[in-house]
Order: C-alpha cells, then sequence, then structure tokens
C-alpha cells in the first residue's frame, strides 16, 4: 500500500520522511489545476484538497493544511495565512504592523492533516504549537512567519531552532506523529 503526499515542495517530503514515514509525493499533481481551498476551517481546506487530489490517485493520499492564529488578531491570518498580504515579506510587514499595538502576544501555528482513499476521507490529524509573536525577527532559517514566532521552551523564534529540533516541537510535526500513530493501528506499515 502506497502513501502519497499531495505537494510539489521536496522539503515537505522530508520532513514527513524525517519523522519515519514512507511517502512519496503525489505525481499527477503537476498536470492538475491547484486545488481549491475554500473552506474556513484548517479541517476543511485539508479535506478539500485531500479529495480533489485522491480522486486521480490509486493508493492513500494526504493533504495538509496550515497557518498562523495570532490572539490579538481575533485567530489572524488563519486559514489565509499564505496569502494574507500577497507574499511572505509582505504578510510578515502586516504582522508587524497590526502587532504594533497590541499587549497580548500569544499566537499559534496549526496543521491539519487529512487522510483520503477511494474518495472516503479516513482521518484527519491536527497539531498546534503555542508561541508569541516578536516586534523584531530573529534566524535566519524556517519560512513564512518563522523569524517573528517566539518558541518560549527553546527561548529562540522557530527561524532560530535547526530543522530537526523544530520537526520536533512545531505542529507540523504533531500532526504527522499521530499521522502516524494512526496508520500503525489501522494500516500494515
Ligand atoms: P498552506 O500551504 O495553504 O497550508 O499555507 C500555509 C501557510 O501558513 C504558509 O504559507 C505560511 O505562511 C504559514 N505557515 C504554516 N506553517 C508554517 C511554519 O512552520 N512556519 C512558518 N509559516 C508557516
Amino acid at each position: 500500500m502506497k502513501l502519497y503526499l499531495a505537494t510539489s515542495n521536496p522539503g515537505k517530503v522530508r520532513e514527513f520522511e524525517g519523522a519515519g514515514l514512507e511517502i512519496e509525493m503525489f505525481p499527477e499533481m503537476k498536470s492538475m489545476a491547484v486545488a481549491p481551498e475554500t473552506g474556513d476551517t484548517f479541517e476543511a481546506n485539508a479535506i478539500e484538497k485531500a479529495l480533489y487530489y485522491g480522486a486521480h490517485c490509486d493508493g492513500w493520499l494526504i493533504a495538509e493544511d496550515s497557518g498562523l492564529e495570532v490572539d490579538a488578531l481575533g485567530g489572524a491570518p488563519g486559514v489565509h495565512s499564505a496569502r494574507w498580504a500577497g507574499n511572505d515579506v509582505a504578510n510578515n510587514e502586516k504582522l508587524v504592523r497590526e502587532m504594533a499595538d497590541k499587549a497580548v502576544r500569544s499566537a499559534r501555528y496549526v496543521c491539519v492533516i487529512a487522510l483520503v482513499a477511494k474518495n472516503q476521507v479516513l482521518a484527519t490529524f491536527r497539531g498546534a504549537v503555542e508561541g508569541e509573536i516578536v516586534q523584531e525577527p530573529r534566524g535566519e532559517g524556517g519560512f513564512g512567519y518563522d523569524p517573528y514566532f517566539f518558541y518560549p521552551p527553546l527561548e529562540q523564534t522557530f527561524a532560530q531552532i535547526s530543522k530537526d529540533r523544530k520537526g520536533g516541537v512545531s505542529h507540523r510535526g504533531a500532526a504527522i506523529t499521530k499521522l502516524i500513530s494512526w496508520m500503525r493501528e489501522n494500516a500494515s506499515m
């Protein structure tokens, strides 16, 4: 039984493999239009993407949706994280602007993975990690909002910690761990 990941990003495949999952990029994605994302929850969008790509896949397929929820902004950017202001640089400028006068700095990254087979949703897996938004960027690693996402237990932003360490504490790492234990119980791995 093969497990495919609906992504065109080899880095994401490595993140799943790093956690001990045998997974392949879903090759037909390249010739398909990008999946619609019309939901207002991470679950709805992960399911929408997984069913869309899964309809063209013989094996099992997973898709994920993730983003940043900032409490002082009422949970924004949330499901709009990727294109909140257009691109990563503009997104971070907007975050700094909107957070400038906010005393409450709490935020979390959320990742939801949806698993489908034969046009059926088998399960969804949610991971989250709590942090705080800082006003000055720190670190060169990571991507997206990472230079502004401070993780108190390590006293560093996600752009300052190594990839391996991030995988061990991140929202995506937590969702992947849940997926792996589900696969161990429900599929022969
Ligand atoms: P998706 O590809 O639709 O799931 O959008 C995810 C977006 O959420 C990314 O483009 C980033 O803006 C943000 N995001 C999700 N996870 C992370 C992370 O680990 N670091 C930084 N930004 C993230």
